[in-house]
């Protein structure tokens, strides 16, 4: 490999500040791995937004390639599984946390985490997917494996304007459940029904505690992307035997509740976790992801930003303000 510079946003921290500049890097200074890819794009999730303006708080080590998706063509590889000219996909393992992330024209990875691009996905469109898209499929996994099917009752996504909830609730609409989404945007109502949902509930609805240790039966099942007090909403309304699949904190990390729903009317509580799933399920989600979501939906929910852009971006996912997905050109 030549030792030619490439272009990245790299975390710096100088005398306990920590800056976000972009920088000319030689491709010497990549951090171990069998795997070198010439990244095409990456994305911005909430994570990532925490990585840029909340130090400490996710990149602890200085200095640091953020950005916790990658997507692009291998150039080397010393994998037997994994070739030159193959295109990847690359998320979570810690990447942009502890070792430098997508923010960057070249990335060097460990051979495991390597995923192939499923087949009807380009590179574009698996970073308009990302961490967030993945994350929604894996939920969706989840209910289906504990029971949630299609049926008469409603499905409900929490955070649902957001890149989980947005992917969740096209892929839940599609796979035929009847969608209800949870937003506190009301602007974005319109754009939520585009992408599935039969009807819309204003968030404060199921964040606001009833101060029973019960609700009336209401969902099959939910996808939460927002934690705290709506999560403590949904395990009360959920119905019997019921699940929620429970990935974000959007909204708070605290989690009050009784054991009532789950010993009175058997709710499953799932916990989702992107960074570490195993190699098998992640292929098979991004399987499922190729073959379940709409890609016209997946392109209106989806703009494109350059590597600059992406710090204010990250500025605003923090804030609630971000629609859907962002994609990060990195070239
Ligand atoms: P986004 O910012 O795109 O979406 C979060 C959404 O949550 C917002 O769009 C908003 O939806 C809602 N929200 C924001 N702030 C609040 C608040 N204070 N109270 C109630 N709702 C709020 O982020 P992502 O979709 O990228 O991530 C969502 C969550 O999932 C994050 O907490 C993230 O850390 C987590 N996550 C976890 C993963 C895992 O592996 N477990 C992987 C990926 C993400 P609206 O405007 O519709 O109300």
């Amino acid at each position: 490999m030549s030792n030619a510079t490439f272009r990245a946003l790299v975390l710096e921290q100088e005398g306990g500040e920590v800056r976000c500049a972009l920088r000319e890097v030689e491709r010497s200074a990549l951090p171990e791995g069998e795997v070198l890819i010439k990244v095409a794009y990456s994305s911005v999730n909430y994570k990532d937004g925490l990585a840029l303006h909340v130090p400490g708080r996710i990149v602890r080590r200085y200095p640091m390639v953020p950005g916790i998706d990658l997507a692009g063509v291998v150039e080397e590889s010393t994998a037997p599984d994994v070739r030159p000219g193959d295109p990847v996909i690359v998320t979570g393992w810690g990447i942009g946390e502890r070792h430098w992330g997508g923010y960057a024209q070249y990335a060097r990875v460990k051979a495991e985490w390597v995923v192939p691009l499923p087949q009807g996905l380009d590179l574009k469109q698996a970073m308009a997917i990302g961490t967030a898209g993945f994350t929604a499929m894996l939920c969706v996994m989840a209910l289906e494996e504990h029971g949630v099917v299609p049926g008469e009752r409603e499905v409900v996504v929490t955070g649902a304007a957001g890149g989980v909830g947005s992917i969740a609730v096209a892929l839940l609409a599609q796979l035929g459940y009847r969608v209800v989404a949870s937003t506190g945007r009301p602007e974005l109502h319109d754009y939520l029904r585009f992408l599935g949902a039969q009807r819309i509930l204003d968030r404060r609805v199921l964040a606001t505690p009833s101060g029973k240790a019960l609700d009336s039966e209401q969902w099959a099942g939910a996808v939460d992307t927002v934690g705290g007090e709506t999560l403590a909403g949904l395990l009360r309304s959920v119905a019997y035997g019921g699940s929620v699949a429970a990935c974000g904190l959007a909204g708070g990390s605290e989690l009050t509740t009784t054991v009532f729903p789950f010993i009175l009317r058997g709710v499953n509580l799932l916990g989702i976790d992107s960074v570490y799933c195993p190699r098998e399920r992640r292929e098979q989600a991004w399987q499922r992801l190729a073959r379940d979501l709409p890609l016209d939906k997946l392109e209106a929910m989806t703009h494109v930003v350059s590597l600059e852009e992406a710090v204010a971006v990250g500025r605003d996912i923090l804030q609630g303000k971000v629609r859907g997905r962002v994609v990060v050109d990195v070239n």
